[in-house]
């Protein structure tokens, strides 16, 4: 039987020299693949009580919709600016070479709600602290962060310091 690993192709030099980007479209492509996934990603959140699940934009989207769907929870769409229509709440944030803004609809998170973060991947850790101040903001309480790859050399868990952090798959 394949592991994700299997799933996942890596492309060096992409998108800038050095980097060596891990492809979630060859796990999405693939049926087997996908349902692993999310499968492997929905096992992190079993036994666990919370109320919604957010996702990043967006690869995050891919994960985060089917979940929310098996689990039968909320699914709260984290946007790039100016993408959604009603009164949001935003946040800017470093990147490496940038800056970057993600909003949230204000009414996507009641205060006192138990979220649940999703994104494909983790590297630094900047666009899931954005997405838990934007969630702290309303009211929330992130309750886990859960990512199907992990770039543990890019200390993104230490950023998040204090959060529970789950990956499904970790590269050096
Ligand atoms: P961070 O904010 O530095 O943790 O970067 C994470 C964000 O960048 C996620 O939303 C990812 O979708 C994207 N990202 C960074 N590196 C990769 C990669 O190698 N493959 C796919 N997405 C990546």
């Amino acid at each position: 039987m394949k592991g994700i690993e299997d799933y996942i192709i890596t492309i060096p030099d992409f998108p800038e020299e050095g980097v060596m980007f891990r492809d979630v479209t060859s796990v999405l492509q693939d049926e087997d693949g996908f349902r692993l996934a999310v499968d492997l990603m929905q096992k992190k959140l079993e036994g666990l009580e919370f109320d919604v699940i957010a996702g990043a934009e967006s690869r995050g989207f891919f994960f985060a919709a089917p979940l929310a769907y098996n689990l039968h929870k909320p699914f709260v769409p984290v946007r790039k600016k100016g993408k959604l229509p009603r009164e949001t709440v935003s946040i800017r944030y470093e990147l490496e070479y940038d800056v970057a803004e993600l909003e949230i609809h204000r009414d996507a998170i009641k205060p006192g709600q138990k979220v649940v973060l999703i994104d494909d991947l983790i590297a630094t850790g900047g666009t899931n602290e954005a997405m838990i101040k934007l969630v702290e903001s309303l009211g929330g309480e992130v309750i886990k962060a859960v990512f199907l790859m992990e770039l543990a050399g890019l200390h993104g868990r230490e950023r998040l310091k204090g959060y529970d952090v789950d990956a499904v798959i970790t590269y050096p």
